[in-house]
């Protein structure tokens, strides 16, 4: 068995939930020490007491928020050094035809999934370069297939994730020679409590159109993400790789 994050710290956002939660699991059985943050500290606290070993801990973030970001990687600094594997997972879906889409539902989706991984990656960025730790780190940001493919109601949230694609890309050209690679995945249809509500037809239909037949696990992106944190990607920088079956 191999260990490709032994020593690691790993910062998880979104890590309460679903692909969040797989990552924090998948990360620390490569032996990364995790800190699992949400806006929801109780979910967060579950994931943590999910793990095996005692060097993780839950915070509660807020990623739309710099004030709440700049405490989340404050307290870290009490008892560590910087993180060196950040993965942006915290995030929202809704699904609303354009002419239907109020300011409140336009800021929250781009604050959370824009704004929130531009705040995550710029404070820990910081942090790193403080702490003098960039070297072989690496930062994951979670787009969407929905951020390169249309859909019916989906613009707020596919400019959002088309956003972060974007910032990916120029962002991994800043950082590069000083050691931290920026990539971004884009999920496909992934069964987590974000897609719960999709009815069972819909579900039925979307598999037709999937080329390997199924909708995607949490686990299918953790282990990309995995891959992406560890040094057996070190040549990858700027990257967005799909995790869709295909479709
Ligand atoms: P999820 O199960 O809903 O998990 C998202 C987590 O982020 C939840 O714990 C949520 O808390 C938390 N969160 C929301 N707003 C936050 C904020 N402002 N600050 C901190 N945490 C916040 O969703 P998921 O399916 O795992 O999605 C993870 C990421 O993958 C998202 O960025 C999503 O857009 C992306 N993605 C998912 C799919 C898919 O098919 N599932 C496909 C493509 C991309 P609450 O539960 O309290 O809201």
């Amino acid at each position: 068995m191999s260990i490709r994050l032994a020593g690691r710290l790993a910062l998880v956002t979104g890590a309460g939930s679903g692909i969040g939660r797989e990552v924090c699991r998948v990360l620390s059985r490569e032996g990364a020490n995790i800190v699992a943050a949400d806006q929801n500290i109780k979910t967060a606290q579950e994931t943590i007491a999910s793990l095996e070993g005692a060097e993780h801990i839950a915070l509660h973030i807020n990623v739309e928020d710099r004030i709440s970001v700049k405490a989340a990687l404050d307290v870290i600094k009490q008892f560590s050094k910087p993180p060196t594997i950040i993965v942006n997972s915290a995030g929202i879906y809704r699904k609303n035809i354009l002419t239907e889409v109020d300011d409140n539902t336009f800021n929250d989706v781009i604050n959370i999934n824009l704004k929130g991984t531009f705040l995550v990656m710029q404070t820990a960025v910081k942090a790193m370069i403080e702490g003098n730790v960039t070297k072989n780190s690496s930062i994951i940001n979670i787009s969407s297939l929905a951020a390169t493919h249309r859909d019916v109601g989906l613009s707020i949230y596919s400019a959002s994730k088309a956003g972060v694609i974007a910032m990916t890309k120029c962002a991994s050209l800043e950082f590069g020679h000083l050691g931290i690679r920026i990539n971004a995945v884009l999920p496909g249809f992934i069964e987590t409590p974000m897609t719960a509500h999709i009815s069972d037809e819909s579900r039925e239909m979307l598999i037709k159109q999937i080329p390997l037949q199924g909708l995607g696990q949490p686990e299918d992106v953790a282990e990309v993400i995995a891959f992406l944190a560890s040094d057996k990607s070190s040549y990858i920088n700027g990257a967005s790789i799909e995790i869709s079956g295909g479709i």
